[in-house]
């Protein structure tokens, strides 16, 4: 699904430059439920711009479900994007001004999709996440797990092949991250693949797969206990 051989990433800083990703080699097949561990500073999210195409690589190949990524622009990334891709942050990014239901079927307005059935659409990922009551309130009325919970919605809501969180839990308290956790499990085990980001270890030992981030390069690469009971084939 995400295959990186040799990937490099730096920043312009000033007249210097930052090297921030320093050949990483990473395989993620479908299905699979894997985090990325490093501290702050480590690269993750820059990783995971990447993987979603919100930002480019500088050198290495990356293949999306085996399409090389190479001389995109913002229209093409946008539809591979739309395709392929569902994201979820650490700060929800909700609209404030529409109700759960309204930001859930968002991604289905950009889909050119009609409101009737993009609102049916949502209502049904609503409930999976469990908030079909909540449907018609505004996120600042909603817990903040409840906002990580209409964001995974609106993530999953164009049925996309990778879910990628940026430190989906880093917001939220432990009992609500575990919540979340299980959420994103579930999902993985329906099938979807699952890519989270975090600096805490007790969520990424809730997924199969740890890779471990340091000064820009892969230290470790190893299935959890959870994973050793459905290693991905
Ligand atoms: P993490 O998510 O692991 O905390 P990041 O990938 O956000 O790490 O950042 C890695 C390094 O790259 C940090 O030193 C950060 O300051 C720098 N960095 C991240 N994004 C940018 C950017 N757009 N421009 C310049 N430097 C950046
Ligand atoms: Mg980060």
């Amino acid at each position: 699904m995400i295959k990186i051989e040799g990937l490099h990433k730096s920043y312009p800083i000033g007249k210097d430059s930052l090297h921030v990703l320093k050949g990483l080699d990473l395989h993620i097949k479908e299905g699979e439920f894997v985090s990325i561990m490093g501290s702050s500073g480590s690269g993750k999210s820059t990783l995971l711009n990447i993987v979603g195409l919100l930002d480019t690589h500088d050198e290495g190949n990356y293949f999306l479900n085996g399409q090389l990524i190479q001389n995109l622009n913002e229209k093409k990334a946008a539809v591979l994007r739309n395709k392929f891709l569902g994201f979820v942050f650490q700060s929800f990014n909700l609209i404030s001004y529409k109700t759960a239901l309204e930001n859930v079927a968002l991604p289905l307005y950009y889909k050119g999709m009609g409101r009737k059935e993009r609102l049916k659409i949502a209502q049904e990922y609503l409930e999976k996440v469990e908030l079909g009551p909540w449907a018609n309130h505004l996120p600042n009325e909603l817990s903040g797990g409840q906002k990580q919970r209409v964001a995974i919605a609106r993530a999953l809501v164009t049925n996309p092949k990778v879910i990628l969180a940026d430190e989906p839990t880093g917001a939220l308290d432990s009992k609500t991250t575990d919540s979340v956790m299980d959420l994103l499990k579930g999902i993985n085990d329906e099938g979807m693949t699952v890519f989270v980001i975090t600096h805490e270890e007790d969520v990424a030992e809730q997924t199969n797969r740890i890779v471990r981030l340091k000064d820009g390069v892969i230290i470790s690469d190893e299935y959890t206990k959870a994973g050793k009971l459905k290693t991905v084939k």
